[in-house]
C-alpha cells in the first residue's frame, strides 16, 4: 500500500500551486480560486518558509509601463529643455 500523496492541482488550469499559492488560496497561473482544502494541505506538508519564491521573467506589461514611463520622462526633460534654452 502506497501512501501516496495527490498532487493538488489547479481546477482551472491544471498547474502545481505552490505552497504560498494554496494558503493564499489563489492560483497565480490563472488568476482563480483554489478550494480551501489546498490551504490546509500546505500547512500540513511543511510551514517552509524559505526565501521567496522564484518569479518567473517579469510579465511584459510590467516591461512595457516602465519603459513608456521612462520614454515619456525623458521627452518631458528634453522638452523642458528646449523650452527654457
Ligand atoms: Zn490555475
Amino acid at each position: 500500500m502506497t501512501a501516496a500523496t495527490p498532487e493538488l492541482r489547479c481546477l482551472n488550469c491544471d498547474a502545481l500551486p505552490s505552497t504560498r499559492e494554496m494558503t493564499d488560496g489563489w492560483c497565480e497561473s490563472c488568476g482563480k480560486r483554489l478550494p480551501y482544502s489546498y490551504a490546509s494541505h500546505a500547512k500540513e506538508t511543511g510551514p517552509k518558509t524559505g526565501p521567496e519564491v522564484i518569479h518567473a521573467a517579469p510579465s511584459r506589461w510590467m516591461l512595457w509601463s516602465g519603459v513608456i514611463g521612462l520614454i515619456l520622462l525623458t521627452s518631458g526633460v528634453l522638452i523642458a529643455i528646449s523650452v527654457m534654452g
